[in-house]
């Protein structure tokens, strides 16, 4: 394999912005130097004015003290629970931060695009916007709301291809799954050419369904993982992209330098010990029991005409008027979201599985509506 500048692999950076190729990674103080010993080297306080309150005593951290770049320790977690080598793991912010990341090093302003597959995660297009990126929209098809997958692959053969190709695996808000012989279609027409990101939000919910597999053989696919949902963890803002090392290298370049903070760190830690891993085992099988009560009370309803059950912790469902049921269901203190500038989802509402009581609320405020119209027109 031809590798240039710092080790880069040739064809990936031929791929990413020629300015991010050609930088100089910055150099942090905390990179440059291991932080045993007497630190007087990076601006901080040797006094800490309060602790990291942490989790325990192994973890503690001292808040005076920039982080660690990327923690060995973090990554070495996430490299095994996805059964990858510690270099195929980038620590970021949560998957918003991986997907920022990856616009910015591989769009150009004004030339590159990014293909999104419209109704999907809204932040594809809000990144690829402040980059100036453009995007080419392959919607989904209308009613089924399937991938269409034939005019994504001949986007992918066109002469100017996407330089991002963004999938979400278990997507949202239909909740289907990318079928692996489509991937590795897709995965074979867009080498050398696009970069390929699937975004497994909501795998753990699809019986850990994922893609990380296939990173070792395609130099050109990123999985992004997050602990904000099957985690849940979405306050802590942290997550791993997942993707060979040569892929990884350009987005630190555009990373700051100390992403993950130190009470971050150590909370996402306490993430991986084993009574919390019990614990997630435990939560995934109350999810799949309650969203089967969510499913049931949504069907047999005059005014539900169809339901995606979908594979993530969440329904989407189409009603015969959703501002209307929404605005319902709001006045009972149930809040569910509806997608008033989706085309394709015209009278869609999303509903996340949530605990036994929050569904019973639900499906006493479903009833009043069905059977109460009488009611609902007075209040207009
Ligand atoms: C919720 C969600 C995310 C959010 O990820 P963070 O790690 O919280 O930034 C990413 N992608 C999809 C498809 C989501 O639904």
């Amino acid at each position: 394999m031809p590798t240039g500048q710092a080790g880069l692999i040739v064809s990936i950076a031929a791929l990413a912005r020629p300015e991010i190729v050609a930088m100089k990674p910055y150099s942090s103080a905390r990179s440059e130097a291991d932080s045993t010993g007497i630190l007087l080297n990076a601006n901080e306080s040797p006094w800490p004015l309060v602790d990291d309150p942490g989790t325990d005593e192994c973890h503690r951290g001292e808040l005076n003290r920039y982080p660690e770049p990327q923690h060995a320790g973090l990554i070495k977690r996430f490299a095994s629970l996805y059964d990858l080598p510690s270099d195929h793991v980038l620590l970021t912010r949560g998957s918003d931060d991986g997907i920022d990341l990856l616009v910015r090093v591989f769009c150009r302003a004004g030339h590159d695009a990014i293909l999104d597959c419209p109704p999907s995660f809204g932040m594809y297009r809000i990144a690829a916007q402040t980059q100036g990126a453009l995007i080419t929209s392959i919607s989904r098809i209308p009613d089924s709301l399937e991938l269409d997958t034939r005019r994504i692959l001949d986007a992918a053969r066109q002469a100017n291809p996407p330089r991002l190709i963004f999938l979400t695996s278990p997507a949202n808000p239909t909740g289907d799954l990318v079928g692996p012989e489509f991937l590795i279609r897709l995965l074979e027409v867009t080498a050398g050419r696009s970069v390929v990101v699937v975004d497994e939000a909501y795998a753990e919910f699809a019986a850990s369904h994922s893609f990380t597999g296939l990173i070792r053989k395609y130099e050109h696919l990123v999985v992004l993982r997050t602990l904000s949902k099957a985690f849940a963890s979405a306050a802590l803002r942290c997550g791993a992209l997942l993707a060979q090392p040569g892929l990884i290298d350009l987005l630190k370049r555009v990373m700051p330098p100390y992403p993950i903070a130190t009470p971050v760190l150590n909370l996402a830690l306490k993430l991986f010990e084993p009574e919390s891993l019990d614990r997630q085992k435990t939560m995934l099988r109350k999810f799949r029991k309650n969203k089967s009560v969510l499913i049931d009370s949504l069907s047999n309803r005059p005014f539900v005409e169809k339901v995606w059950p979908g594979k993530a912790n969440f329904v989407l469902a189409r009603v015969s008027d959703a501002k209307e049921l929404v605005d319902h269901l709001a006045s009972n203190r149930v809040t569910v979201r509806q997608f008033p500038v989706e085309p394709l989802l015209k009278n869609c509402i999303r509903i996340s599985v949530g605990k036994t009581s929050e569904l019973d609320k639900l499906a006493s405020a479903l009833d009043a509506y069905a059977f109460e119209p009488a009611n609902r027109q007075v209040e207009i």
